[in-house]
């Protein structure tokens, strides 16, 4: 099995002078934990600032990424831009972007696609509302999700399972309820991937803190976390970072 993964999601916090304090009161006090990885994924104008200020062997990434190469897409990033400022990862297909934007599977699977062409991990987001949730659907709508967002998707990508009703809300799904999903995940990318499916890190988010990451995480199909909130303050990141 790979590292651990703790995976920061900052959304639309921090300015590049607030990433540059952010990333310097890190490096006086982060100390690597064995077997855990460390990646920080920040607004795509905080990332030269990281990239010139984070601890060695911390890595980063951007939020989203253009399903297209490059040219008239006023607004876009492309997944080669952020490869060459440094970053190793990008977020595809999280849930605000689905709400917000309108993003589709299909959308969420070309940009994963983008990314890998130009040689980034992409963390892929799936996970239900609290509807599905109370019709019991979990599995198989997050599962139709993942197919759908994994279409021409090679191996090399991280998991996100993130039930948008614990995001940002304080409601953390159990360890339980994360594992069950996890190990659903896992069962079709196993299907989908063969042995390679091993080697593929999924994560469980949703008002992951502190107090609640160890046992998440210790679930056998969890391998590390996706974290908003607890991730804009380092002492917080610390605390998750040692609790693993
Ligand atoms: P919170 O940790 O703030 O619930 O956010 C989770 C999330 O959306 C990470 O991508």
């Amino acid at each position: 099995m790979p590292n651990t993964l703790l995976a920061l999601n900052w959304k639309m916090n921090k300015t590049p002078s607030e990433a540059r304090s952010w990333a310097e009161e890190l490096k006086e006090k982060y100390a690597p934990a064995e077997g855990v990885e460390l990646a920080v994924m920040a607004p795509a104008l905080d990332l030269s600032t990281l990239a010139a200020n984070l601890p060695t062997g911390v890595a980063f990434g951007g939020q989203d990424v253009s399903a297209h190469e490059s040219g008239a897409y006023t607004g876009e990033i492309s997944a080669a831009m952020l490869k060459d400022i440094g970053a190793g990862y990008v977020v595809v297909g999280h849930s605000e972007r689905r709400d917000y934007h309108g993003e589709t599977d299909a959308t969420v699977a070309a940009k994963a696609k983008q990314a890998q062409a130009n040689g980034l991990v992409p963390i892929v987001c799936v996970g239900e509302k609290l509807d599905v949730r109370e019709k019991g659907e979990q599995v198989p709508f997050t599962l139709g999700q993942l197919e759908g967002s994994l279409a021409g998707v090679g191996p090399e990508v991280v998991i996100a399972y993130e039930p948008v009703w614990a995001i940002g809300t304080g409601k953390t799904a159990t360890a339980d309820d994360a594992e069950e999903l996890a190990a659903a995940i896992r069962e079709a990318l196993t299907e989908r991937y063969g042995a390679d499916a091993e080697n593929i890190r999924v994560l469980y988010g949703g008002s992951v803190k502190p107090d609640n990451i160890a046992e998440i995480c210790g679930k056998p199909n969890v391998n590390g976390a996706l974290v908003g909130g607890a991730s804009l303050k380092v002492p917080d990141v610390l605390g998750m970072n040692d609790a693993l």
